[in-house]
């Protein structure tokens, strides 16, 4: 028996006035999707837990079957583990964005630009080894990421410190936030230190001539040490992987006990390697692997720029090229197999921002030869499903107990 977990990221969505009020889920062509739904059976999951953001990082480590509420410790010791960071356990991991601030006096500062112009990868890594060599100390060090992500890690106790997420307040009015750094003299002295080694450096000095946003401060959040998880391999028996262009998902996949993959030209973009990501599922699944994670974040951008029209783009692709040839591959080898086919939590086209819905989710068992729901995979659908059937999946634990029944 293999298991399957396809996600569509931020694939769920609120009916749109564009689309004559129904959501691109429902107006997006899935063949295969479709097929699986004539002997799948719905349900949603609550992949958000009350009172938790509605974040991939939350969300994903639901779908992994990991209750938040046990096992979150923050995005970036994530990220750590996806970048082959090993935290000790006095260590605290710190997302490190480049930002652009607007920072004329430190009683009005405004969040010009949150990736600092979507810096480049190479630009960046000059920047934090600049960093590391005039900043880092025996508390604090530098890592470098991809683009404006990076990681600052703190050894020891540090002053405590009330963070936010900088894509929350694009071109608002961070000063609160930033005084905050700047009221305990640890944090005032390395954020000193840093905006002047950012100030003097060529890489900003050029970005400035260019006419593009600099790099002109780091924004620390997403703080964290590392979660202690049993793996899926010690909750369920299981050997598996992880497919995803996205650092935070290959971190859900180190904490998980999973071979994190990496595909070559996968983007995390409407770009990305879709054919990549289904070999590498089939592979693994062919290799003797059991279980296979595939992300798709295409559908989540689709929803951050707002455009309806991408989102359904994106949906077809995950059905007809991520979808679509991972089950046919399976059903050639003659493999039973239960797959689910879902999304980490809703991106609403007229939101442009995650939000806590529950999510809907298609589980189909190969062995199945009933005919049972027959209805379209939709928001709708499963809504209704789950009324009928008050059989809805309350978090994390259950969704992979469901799964992994056998
Ligand atoms: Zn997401």
């Amino acid at each position: 028996m293999k298991y399957l977990i396809l996600v569509g990221d931020g694939m769920g969505d609120h009916p749109l006035d564009e689309l004559g009020g129904r959501t691109p889920l429902e107006v997006a062509a899935t063949p295969m999707i479709d097929e699986l739904c004539r002997n799948g059976e719905f349900f949603l999951n609550r992949t958000v837990p009350e009172g938790f953001p509605p974040g991939s990082d939350v969300a994903n480590l639901s779908l992994l079957g990991y209750a938040p509420e046990r096992y979150y410790t923050g995005r970036a010791p994530l990220e750590a583990a996806a970048m082959g960071i090993r935290l000790a356990d006095d260590e605290t991991a710190f997302r490190c964005n480049f930002v652009t601030l607007d920072r004329s006096d430190d009683d009005n500062v405004t969040m010009v630009d949150f990736a600092a112009g979507h810096i480049s990868t190479t630009e960046g890594h000059e920047l934090i080894a600049a960093l590391e060599r005039e900043c880092a100390d025996e508390t604090f060090h530098f890592h470098p990421g991809v683009s404006y992500r990076n990681l600052v890690v703190v050894r020891g106790a540090y002053p405590e410190l009330a963070t936010v997420p900088p894509h929350d307040w694009i071109e608002k009015d961070v000063t609160a936030h930033w005084q905050r750094y700047l009221a305990d003299t640890t944090w005032r002295n390395l954020l000193q230190r840093v905006t002047a080694t950012l100030a003097a450096h060529p890489v900003n000095r050029q970005r400035i001539r260019d006419g593009k946003n600099p790099a002109n401060a780091v924004w620390l959040w997403g703080e964290g040490r590392m979660p202690t998880a049993p793996t899926l391999q010690d909750r369920f028996q299981i050997r598996g992987s992880m497919i995803s262009a996205v650092d935070l998902l290959k971190g859900l996949g180190v904490i998980a006990g999973l071979a994190v993959i990496n595909i070559p030209g996968a983007t995390g973009y409407l770009d990305t390697n879709y054919e990549g990501k289904a070999q590498a599922a089939i592979s693994a699944l062919a290799s003797g692997e059991d279980f296979v994670f595939v992300h798709l974040e295409a559908p989540d951008e689709a929803g951050h720029q707002g455009s309806a029209m991408a989102k359904i783009q994106a949906i077809e692709d995950f059905d007809r090229r991520i979808v679509g040839p991972i089950i046919s591959a399976l059903r050639t080898a003659g493999t039973d197999f239960r797959v689910v086919v879902t999304m980490d939590h809703f991106t609403p086209i007229a939101l442009r921002t995650h939000t806590s819905d529950p999510v809907p989710t298609l589980l189909y068992d190969s062995r199945e030869t009933q005919p049972k729901s027959g209805r379209p995979f939709t928001e709708k659908e499963c809504l209704i499903h789950d009324q009928h059937q008050r059989n809805s999946l309350s978090g994390a634990e259950m969704f992979m107990n469901k799964l992994f029944c056998r």
